[in-house]
């Protein structure tokens, strides 16, 4: 008898390097082989690029803290958003190609720089090319968590292959309306994927556990970046976490959307949210009782959170 597979079981076999030859890693389902150079609609290859690496002082306090984050930032994205805030990166070429000792490497050499964490921003792409660097990285003296940062567009065997790596996922739930995730990021599929992408995070990586210094060793962190006339969006969002993780699940909820040039095609969101519209996702936070959450001061919105793209 066939045995039962769970939906995106078929994502991939159990060769990682069966998995670039005809891949299908997310939800998008390309079936590329990116060993033979073909890009899908992440634009990925069968190479790893970062396209920058350095200490981060802008995540939520517990992620940060006062020393930074060691954020590594990977080209392309599976899931490519009109109004990206890393537009270039997340749709250009380039950054640098490196090789999984390499990447180790960068690691290691982040953890003495003092980094707090080694921060993976939009790895979901790359995930069977950076297992083995995270790996070496342990092997050779890496102490500090790794943290996911993702986009929540997943699918559970690829989110699986971080089993036992992962310390901390911290995951954007953009989207609670397929209709606004079609329109904004190509992907009906979006909400669905989101939950199913959080329960796995929830499974791996459990109750929250702080250090001494209030620094995050394990857990997941969902964030939420309010867009313009989206509140009933992030409320439904908010509630969502609340109702299915309670406080198991900290919330960061933001309000530093920037519209960036080409939004005139998408007049509705071709502005900053109103301190309104964030007052209103607040207070609904506060009514449901929540308190594992993190907010964002007002002024948030500005471009200098938009890191700049010049290294490694
Ligand atoms: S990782 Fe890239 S190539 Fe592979 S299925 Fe997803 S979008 Fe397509």
């Amino acid at each position: 008898m066939e045995e039962k597979r769970e939906e995106g079981e078929r994502c991939f076999s159990e060769d990682p390097s069966g998995i670039l030859s005809s891949c299908r890693l997310c939800p998008r389902q390309c079936a590329v082989n990116r060993l033979l150079g073909q890009r899908g609609f992440c634009g990925a290859s069968a190479k790893l690029f970062v396209a920058r690496a350095a200490l981060h002082f802008w995540e939520e306090p517990c992620i940060s803290g006062k020393e930074g984050s060691g954020a590594v930032f990977f080209t392309g994205c599976a899931l490519r958003c009109v109004f990206c805030q890393n537009s270039a990166i997340s749709r250009r070429e380039g950054g640098r190609a490196l090789r999984p000792s390499e990447l180790s490497e960068l690691f290691l050499r982040l953890q003495k720089e003092g980094a707090n964490n080694i921060n993976l921003v939009s790895p979901d792409h790359e995930i069977p090319l950076l297992v083995p660097a995270m790996r070496e990285a342990r092997e050779r003296g890496l102490r500090i968590p790794y943290v996911i940062n993702c986009s929540g567009y997943e699918c559970r065997p690829q989110l699986r292959l971080l089993k036992g790596l992962a310390d901390i996922y911290l995951m954007d739930f953009k989207y609670m309306d397929p209709e606004k995730a079609q329109r904004y990021s190509a992907a009906f599929d979006y909400p669905k994927r989101a939950k199913e992408s959080l329960r796995e995070m929830t499974e791996q990586c459990g109750e929250a556990v702080f250090d001494s210094r209030g620094m995050m060793r394990r857990g997941v962190i969902v964030r939420h970046l309010l867009m313009p006339g989206m509140v009933r969006d992030g409320k439904a969002i908010v509630r969502y976490v609340h109702e299915h993780y309670g406080e198991k699940v900290y919330l960061s909820l933001m309000q530093q959307y920037t519209p960036v040039p080409g939004l005139s095609a998408y007049p509705e969101i071709n502005r900053c949210v109103t301190k309104r519209e964030y007052g209103r996702l607040l207070d609904y936070a506060l009514s449901l009782g929540i308190e594992h959450a993190f907010i964002q001061e007002e002024g948030a919105a500005k471009e200098s959170f938009i890191p700049d793209w010049d290294w490694l």
